[in-house]
């Protein structure tokens, strides 16, 4: 390159102290015809030799105008030459360098050789100007060879390559000859028609010569002007493919259309394939196959094409990428199939399809398919296919360790819920990009569901780098989140299960981690726990337990224990909380504690909680008949969280009521605090709907959800019943007794009243009746009692109170240790039907 350009510009400086410079109309005419016309024409010879006719305008101004003149034009020409041809701008220099050089290279020869001026040769006798021009045919052929070395077109290839070269570098001489002789016809012209005219009708001509296209169609080898861009080897196409109807139909093919060589390289392109590939002509037939297909999908390739070319198939199709000229990769429906006849010469004709827009909407399916939308992280799909082919390898690397990482979020629902759905959408996609941070290449993180998260953690030295996994997580993600102005926490429940148990399925690996998840949620929630043996047997007995829950209801196992609720100002009885209980035929007697979280996952409570609520309903309304009284006893039923977001709960709820006949008033729904909460949404309104049925509603567990004081006026609540942890540690412990007389205070402030449940010792229920709480429930009064302890009760309190209340004309209202005798009942040992067992506290 920098030998081409400092030559060039040495021969343009030598020239120009050769010859002065002429700088007149008609030289201007000359040189602007040479870059402009003379660049996009060209003297075609065979086996692709083509000389443009710029170089006849630099030979008339060498035998005319002066070597300088001539030099200067041959490297315009040359540097004007690039956008046509495809060669770049390093090609045009080079040829630049090669065409002036050579031209000032002639003109010396020139004068060394015939003694004169190359200006006044054309005056001279044929015997010399014809000999003169063989000469400058030779430079320029020299000049053409450099240019074509450099640009790598005559490397030889193929049956066409080895015959190539000499034919080549004749077929340019014959052509250059050509140029030559037809601007040395014009230069002795100029004496008799004068140097104006001849310039002038030379330029006319090349200009009509380009307007129309004409064209000169020669057989074989002669000089075949044509315009430069459509250029595509004319007279090769038609000793190729055999005729011109089938270069019509393959220059004009809607479909890339190539001939190929045998070793792969391009013989012959069509424009569409020029587009699909974004090449010039020259620059994609200076190219072969193999360097334009992309390397992954070389190799089938060039195998369908071996098979193609030893005949032992007819064609062949294939999808593959192609690098286009920019770089960027193009899909295509590749077919192939040979031509011509003997191995040696056979040819591939290629038909090329553009199906980039196919393959990437397919992959976009493909990608939707096995990702999540939201977080675009793999989903449930795409992940069990990792851990399977994980499996597969560690089965064949015994000691190659990995693990799965269930992970649940703490609350999101509470998060979703008040902040609503896009807030929520947010936060997943912030812990997803967390959690990818958290991660080494190869581990794979996925959504699996809601709030749930999946880690494949690769090739883990042992258990504890698991769990230094599940740490890191759980320390990531407790920085607060910014979303929308808000500063959100969260943390997150983890169950690693590791590969040490040998796993053939990958949804078992999956179901473990998830148990380990589970037991971290209900230790307490924000922790995570590694999956052991005593889990799995665990989830096994719950799943048996599910599968028992599911026939209890028609079996008839389930019944309700009534437990007395008590006005603590005079320890009359104001009614019962139904508690159910099941009756396992094998397992005796079962917790609500232990069956209700499992009927709430599977969604049996549904069933059984309309049955209990029936049941107490119609119980009460029978003892209500049986044992009336001016203030009806009530009867407190709990609601599960699956029960209360129920959307026919209200009409249910109606149902159960008219078939039961009991006055609505006298039946009190009590709703976990948490539950409330959970749904603040829909609760308000289901709340309102409730209270305007007539019944009566209980917050349950009061004091350990998060009660925001703000939705608490809001709700239409009677009561709120002090969850029995705040009782049980009341007497001991100040702060907790603080925390009930705020209860209480709070519950008057709202026009609520106040149950305290777990009440156990004479001096809890004396402190309470300090505090002002209005009733109280718990084994001091009476364990849940069956249906005729429960009648016992309400048989003898009545009888009881009325005594009491014909007493009380006579005296104050009765302390605690007078509570025998209104409350007879609290000899429990002694009241039939009552529970015995203790009952298992939470
Ligand atoms: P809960 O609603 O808080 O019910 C009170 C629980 O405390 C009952 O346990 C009761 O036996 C127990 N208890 C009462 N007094 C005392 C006491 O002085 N000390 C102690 N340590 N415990 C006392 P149970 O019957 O085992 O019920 C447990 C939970 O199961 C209930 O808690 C409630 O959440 C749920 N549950 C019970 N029956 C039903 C039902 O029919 N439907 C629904 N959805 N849940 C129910
Ligand atoms: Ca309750
Ligand atoms: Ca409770």
């Amino acid at each position: 390159m920098w030998l081409a350009l400092s030559a060039g510009l040495a021969a343009v400086a030598y020239s120009a102290a050769l010859t002065p410079f002429r700088a007149d109309l008609v030289y201007l005419l000359l040189t602007l015809s040479a870059v402009t016309l003379g660049a996009r024409l060209f003297v075609r010879a065979g086996w692709g030799a083509r000389v443009p006719l710029s170089d006849a305008f630099v030979v008339f101004a060498l035998l005319q105008v002066g070597a300088g003149q001539a030099v200067v034009l041959a490297a315009l020409a040359a540097l004007c030459a690039p956008a046509r041809c495809g060669r770049g701008m390093r090609g045009a220099i080079f040829d630049a360098g090669a065409a002036s050089s050579a031209t000032l290279l002639c003109a010396l020869a020139l004068r060394s050789v015939f003694g004169e001026s190359a200006a006044t040769l054309a005056q001279t006798p044929p015997t010399t100007f014809v000999p003169a021009l063989f000469v400058v045919a030779l430079f320029l052929t020299a000049a053409h060879a450099l240019g074509h070395a450099f640009a790598g077109g005559f490397a030889s290839d193929g049956p066409e390559g080895e015959r190539g070269l000499f034919d080549r570098v004749a077929s340019t001489f014959a052509g250059c000859f050509a140029v030559a002789a037809g601007a040395g016809f014009l230069a002795s012209l100029v004496p008799a028609a004068g140097f104006d005219t001849v310039v002038a009708s030379a330029a006319c001509a090349a200009i009509l010569f380009s307007v129309t296209r004409l064209r000169v169609e020669t057989a074989g080898a002669a000089t075949t002007p044509a315009p430069a861009e459509g250029g595509r080897r004319a007279e090769r196409a038609s000793e190729d493919a055999g005729g011109g109807m089938f270069r019509e139909a393959f220059e004009g093919a809607a479909a890339g259309m190539a001939l190929v060589s045998a070793k792969g390289k391009f013989l012959q392109v069509n424009r569409a394939l020029l587009d699909v590939l974004g090449y010039e002509e020259q620059a994609l037939v200076a190219k072969t196959f193999q360097d334009v297909a992309h390397a992954d999908d070389l190799a089938p390739a060039l195998s369908g094409f071996k098979r193609l070319l030893g005949a032992s198939e007819s064609s062949h199709e294939c999808e593959m990428r192609l690098r286009r000229a920019s770089g960027e990769d193009v899909w295509v429906l590749l077919s192939a199939a040979r031509a011509g006849g003997r191995k040696s010469s056979a040819r591939l004709v290629f038909q090329v399809q553009d199906i980039t827009e196919r393959k990437r909407s397919e992959e976009q399916l493909l990608h939707d398919a096995f990702h999540d939308p939201l977080t675009k992280l793999p989903n449930r799909a795409l992940f069990i296919d990792h851990v399977k082919l994980t499996i597969a390898r560690a089965k064949r690397r015994p000691g190659h360790l990995f693990a799965v990482l269930f992970l649940d979020l703490d609350r999101f629902k509470i998060v979703n819920d008040s902040l609503g759905h896009m807030f929520g959408d947010q936060l997943l996609v912030g812990i997803a990009r967390r959690l990818e941070g958290c991660l080494r290449e190869g581990d794979t993180v996925a959504r699996v569901g809601g709030d749930e998260f999946t880690i494949l953690l690769e090739d883990i030295e042992d258990e504890i780098e698991a769990i230094s996994v599940a740490e890191r997580i759980q320390k990531e993600l407790s920085a607060p989140f910014h979303i929308g102005g808000h500063e959100v926490f969260t943390t997150v429940s983890i169950g690693i299960a590791p590969s040490s148990t040998d796993y053939d399925d990958p949804e078992d690996i999956l179901r473990d981690a998830d148990t380990a998840m589970y037991r971290a949620k209900s230790l307490g929630k924000a922790r995570h726990e590694v999956f052991d043996k005593a889990m799995h047997a665990l989830a096994v007995n719950l799943l048996q337990l599910e599968t028992d829950l599911r026939r209890a209801l028609e079996r008839k196992e389930f019944f309700v224990h009534y437990q007395p609720i008590v006005a603590l100002s005079d320890f009359r009885l104001c009614g019962f909380e139904a508690l159910v209980r099941w009756q396992h035929p094998e397992r005796g007697l079962i917790s609500p504690m232990d069956f209700i979280p499992v009927a709430e996952d599977t969604g049996q409570i549904i069933a059984i909680g309309e049955w209990t609520l029936m049941e107490a309903c119609r119980q009460m309304r029978r003892w209500q008949k049986q044992y009336p009284s001016d203030v009806p006893l009530y009867i407190s039923v709990n609601l599960s969280g699956k029960q209360f977001t129920q959307p026919n709960l209200i009409e249910r709820v109606r149902t159960i009521v008219e078939k039961t006949k009991l006055d609505p008033r006298s039946l009190k729904l009590e709703i976990t605090e948490s539950v409330v909460m959970e749904n603040i949404e829909t609760a308000t309104e289901m709340l309102k709907d409730l209270r305007a049925l007539g019944v009566q509603l209980s917050i349950d567990d009061f004091g350990t959800g998060y009660s925001s004081l703000s939705y608490l006026h809001r709700f239409p609540i009677d009561t709120l019943k002090i969850d029995r942890s705040f009782v049980t540690r009341m007497v001991e412990n100040n702060e907790n007794s603080e925390i009930v007389r705020t209860i209480v205070m709070l519950a008057q402030t709202l026009g609520m009243d106040v149950v305290a449940e777990g009440v156990e010792t004479k001096e809890q229920l004396a402190l309470l009746r300090k505090l002002g709480c209005e009733s109280g429930q718990g084994y001091y009064f009476s364990r849940p009692a069956t249906v005729n302890g429960a009648e016992q009760l309400i048989a003898a309190t009545s009888a009881s109170v009325q005594r009491a209340l014909n007493m009380s004309k006579a005296r104050p209202a009765p302390e605690a240790d007078d509570k025998v005798k209104t409350m007879k009942f609290v000899n429990h040992e002694e009241a039939a039907g009552v529970e015995q067992q203790s009952t298992p506290a939470a």
